[in-house]
Order: C-alpha cells, then structure tokens, then sequence
C-alpha cells in the first residue's frame, strides 16, 4: 500500500550542517520518500557565538544550506533561526550575564526581522537549558524566552521551543506563558516531545513528536495540530545521537503498510497541522512523492 496520494512527507525538525552530510543527508531523506524539511539552525563554529556579526554568518549559513536543499536535492526546506538558548549559558561564563543577555535579546531581534523578511518560517530554537543552570543564568534564559515569544507574536510567527520533558503541570505553564504574551493559539510549538501530550491537557502548546515508532503509532489518532521530527544533527562525530533523517518517510510508509487504514491520518501532521500552525500548506515538489 503506498502512500496516500499527494501526501507531502514532512520532518518538522532538523539539522544540516556544512562540515556533516549536508545536501546529500537530504537526498537521502527525498529517496526514503520524504518531500518537505524545516531546518533548524546551529552554532557551525567551533566558539560559541560571540556578536551579532557571528550569528548574521550563522543563519546565512543555515539560508544557504536551505537553498542547496532544494536545488541539489528536490527537498522543498524552510530556514528555522534564533539564537540558540544554551549559548547564553556558555557565553554568559565568558563576558558575564549582562553582556551575554544582550547579545542573546539583539540576536532575537535579528531572527525576528529574518521572519519578517520571509527568510525564516519561525523562531527557534528558544526556550530553556535541558540542565540545571545558577539562578542568575536561570532568570536572564527566562527574560530571553519571553522576549522570543513577544518577538514570535510581532513576527506573526511560531516559535520553536527547546526545553526539558514537559509534564502535565509543564504543558500548562507554558500554555500560560504563550496565552498571557498574546501569542496565535498552537504557534508555541514543543520540539522534541518524546512523550504523547493528550489532547485536552496541551492547551495551547503543539509538540513536535520524536518520530518513534511507538510513539508515532501512540499520537496517530490523536487530534491536530501535532507534528513529526528526527532532530537529526548532522554531526559525523555523534552519529546515532538522535534518530536519522530518513526516519519520518520511512515511519510513514510503514503506516500505509501496515495500518493502511489509518494512513490518511498522516494528513494531520504533514499538511494540516502546517497549515494550521504556520499559515501555508505543503504540497508535492513538481517531481512528485515517492
Ligand atoms: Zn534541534
């Protein structure tokens, strides 16, 4: 049973990078029967970012990389940039929290003009360290996140959050914080949710589900929006870290195989819930699916 008619094969969350695999992990993703990337920009040096000059050369890089996607590869890929969360915690042992803080605040102000410039689909990675941090470091990450989402609703864009595991009392405080700062219902998107967020206790917050096989068989039934990602990094050096980038197209075709039946759900993460979250809906690149 192939896959539905049409049906664009999306990875909501990625990583290339110009040292890794690049356009040919791309490729890869396109032969596996994948169509669409959102790809997610990283530090490409070997310091952390030091001025805002460092981060302009960081999402050009991302930018380019998106480009050569879709010429080199027939993926269609949309540039997903900010300044990424655990920078200010490094930066902030090197100059101070202040001057790490202000650096991160203007770096969020040049992702938000790149949105608005449609050279981005939306902020990310924002949000918190995946680990204990001091107070001081704790409370200028949380002035940042706030920044980001005021930044993400005058953009009129999502925003990508980077967090620890949310428990139920975590999907309702950042529900909240989306709700109070006035951001679009849905644009506060979870990435990297490795567990099922029920329906009625997501509030306003989307996850972006690791595409696990048993989770992906878990969320399938599950109401929109709701996405798939590897969070694939593209990093020889840590192969394995995360799932590889031809997981989304290979766990859809499993699904029209397997539970055919259910294959038309895999409308829901690929086309509606893009549509519902970003405003655009996916389609087929010229050349067709696979
Ligand atoms: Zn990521």
């Amino acid at each position: 049973m192939p896959l539905p008619r049409g049906l664009p094969v999306v990875d909501h969350h990625c990583h290339l990078s110009p040292s890794g695999e690049g356009v040919a992990a791309a490729r890869r993703f396109r032969a596996a029967g994948g169509a669409q990337l959102f790809v997610a920009t990283q530090n490409y040096l070997v310091h952390v970012p030091r001025n805002l000059d460092d981060y302009r050369t960081q999402f050009e890089t991302t930018e380019t990389l998106v480009r050569e996607v879709r010429a080199g590869a027939g993926v269609t890929a949309h540039a997903v940039v900010a300044p990424y969360p655990v920078d200010l915690v490094t930066l902030a042992g090197e100059v101070g929290v202040p001057s790490a803080l202000d650096l991160h605040l203007r770096a969020l102000d040049l992702a938000g003009r790149w949105v608005r410039e449609h050279r981005a689909v939306a902020l990310g990675e924002v949000g918190r360290a995946h680990f204990p941090v001091a107070p001081e470091i704790a409370e200028a990450l949380e002035t940042a996140f706030r920044y980001a989402i005021a930044v993400a609703r005058e953009s009129d864009c999502p925003v990508v959050v980077h967090s620890a595991d949310l428990d139920a009392a975590g999907l309702r405080e950042l529900s909240s914080l989306a709700e109070g700062a006035g951001l679009t219902t849905g644009r506060l998107v979870k990435h990297y949710a490795r567990t099922r967020f029920p329906p009625g206790e997501r509030g306003s917050v989307t996850p972006s589900y690791l595409a696990r096989r048993e989770l992906v068989r878990a969320v399938l039934p599950d109401a929109g929006p709701w996405f798939l990602e590897t969070d694939f990094l593209d990093d020889p050096k840590r192969p394995g870290a995360v799932l590889d980038i031809a997981t989304v197209p290979r766990r859809a075709r499993q699904i029209a195989e397997q539970d055919p039946a259910n294959a038309d759900r895999l409308w829901v993460p690929f086309v509606e819930s893009v549509e519902a979250v970003y405003g655009f809906r996916p389609e087929v690149s010229e050349e067709g699916s696979r």
